[in-house]
């Protein structure tokens, strides 16, 4: 098991979220859906 977080930032916005994400996940920033957002994987 790997133990890193699974940071999602919003290509539109820029706002961060620890994933996963529901599919139904909608930015509570600028409101864009899931697929705008993409993994940055982040080593503590
Ligand atoms: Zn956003």
């Amino acid at each position: 098991m790997e133990d890193k977080k699974q940071i999602y930032v919003c290509s539109v916005c820029g706002y961060e979220t620890v994933g996963p994400l529901p599919d139904d996940y909608i930015c509570p920033v600028c409101g864009v859906d899931v697929t705008h957002f993409v993994l940055k994987e982040e080593k503590q």
